[in-house]
């Protein structure tokens, strides 16, 4: 028998695994071009070539046993000072290598910080709709999820909410920008404000509320938006950051957490970090990957090829008469749902061979999400699908 706790995740999971299952029914049945997948966030665009010429390199220059060995839990120091100098040119910080901990991508940084953090019954607040993974990562450690909820039409965080809902027990609060699923960037000011907020709530309550900044889309932004770097508006900063996107690597598990000097308790925070990482069961991240993304700090991902699309889609979607949240970054298009239940417009959808993750699935009941993470062509091909969508709705 598996654990009780185990049995709703095995339930919740399935239902996304249903969904992958029937695209492979549904690709045998229609032929796989008559398809459209917009479900999955895997990155369509390959790794720079940077990236294999690393790998490669790595393995031809360095001996075996560094390449393949342990190392401290945190990571090698040589790539961790890379990334902090890295960050130190970009954003003006002052970070050195105990501020960096290598990890096994996002999700696996967030386990880390988490579990360095959380007592059982503390309170993380997060921003609707959001990476319901959360949900899951914060039940790890027995915190208690608390939902700010959706702030259409901007889906910006509310503010006013976010205050009401910090209590004494907050011990975090997670925000992800470039956003999964909105595709919203949040503005300096939008985080000055979160920035104040937070401050006045950590004096009220005389406790420490850290702001775990989810940043595996920090490098997709369009048109030129800037992503600010929260460490420098907010003292008690925790990013994490992922090559999964940025590098096109997700399978491969890399990435890093920031944790300032400025943090409250920074010391301990950074020890109980290192410790977390080994007794999850990481013990360290990808020895052979922290080594070849040292060299690639300066690589940057095509793009133009996810700009192509995100203007294809959001220019036929709007023109159609669907209600769309215009994509600032990430590679993700969010779609009202033309009737009040995005379950039902998800499977209305799909009759159309259109495959689209209901809101819900992302605490954003009413919305679908689109990712178009996808070629161009499935795009092109698609806008017929979704004319169809369009006109059993009677838009327009
Ligand atoms: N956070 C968000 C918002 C994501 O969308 C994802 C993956 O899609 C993750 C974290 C996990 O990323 P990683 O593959 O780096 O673990």
């Amino acid at each position: 028998m598996i654990a009780k706790k185990m049995v709703s995740y095995v339930e919740g999971s399935s239902v996304i695994r249903a969904m992958f299952e029937e695209g492979k029914i549904m690709a045998q049945k229609f032929g796989a071009e008559n398809v459209y997948d917009f479900s999955l966030g895997n990155p369509s665009v390959e790794p720079p070539v940077k990236v294999k010429e690393s790998i490669i390199n790595v393995l031809q220059s360095e001996k075996p046993n560094f390449v393949h060995g342990y190392m401290n839990n945190s990571g090698y120091e040589s790539v961790r000072e890379k990334i902090a100098k890295h960050l130190n040119d970009t954003f003006g910080t002052n970070f050195g290598v105990k501020n960096i901990l290598m990890t096994v991508g996002a999700a696996g940084g967030l386990n880390v910080i988490l579990k360095a953090l959380i007592d059982p019954g503390d309170e993380v607040v997060v921003i609707a709709p959001y990476f319901v993974e959360y949900n899951n990562y914060i039940a790890n450690y027995e915190g208690t999820v608390v939902k700010v909820n959706p702030n259409p039409p901007t889906f910006l965080p509310n503010l006013e909410e976010m205050e009401k809902k910090i209590t004494a027990r907050t011990k975090a609060v997670i925000i992800n920008t470039p956003n999964n699923p909105t595709g919203v960037i949040y503005s300096e000011e939008v985080l000055k404000q979160m920035a104040e907020v937070l401050g006045k709530k950590q004096k009220e309550y005389g406790s420490s509320i850290y702001l775990i900044a989810d940043e595996p889309y920090r490098e997709l932004a369009f048109d030129g938006a800037e992503v600010p770097y929260l460490t420098k508006i907010y003292d008690n900063t925790i990013v994490g950051y992922s090559y999964s996107k940025s590098l096109s690597l997700p399978g491969e598990r890399i990435g890093y957490l920031v944790m300032p000097d400025e943090l409250d308790d920074a010391e301990n925070i950074q020890a109980a970090a290192n410790i977390a990482n080994r007794i999850l069961g990481f013990v360290n991240a990808p020895s052979l990957m922290q080594l070849a993304v040292a060299e690639c700090v300066d690589e940057k991902t095509n793009i133009e090829a996810y700009d192509a699309n995100r203007k294809l889609l959001y220019n036929s979607l709007t023109e159609m008469g669907f209600e769309v949240v215009k994509p600032e970054g990430a590679f993700y298009l969010w779609m009202k749902a033309c009737e009040e239940d995005d379950k039902a417009f998800a499977a209305k959808a799909k009759e159309f061979n259109l495959l689209l993750v209901p809101g819900s699935s992302f605490a954003g009941p009413g919305y679908v999400r689109i990712a178009y993470c996808v070629s161009y062509d499935m795009i092109e091909r698609s806008l017929a699908a979704f004319k169809k969508l369009a006109d059993a709705y009677n838009l327009k």
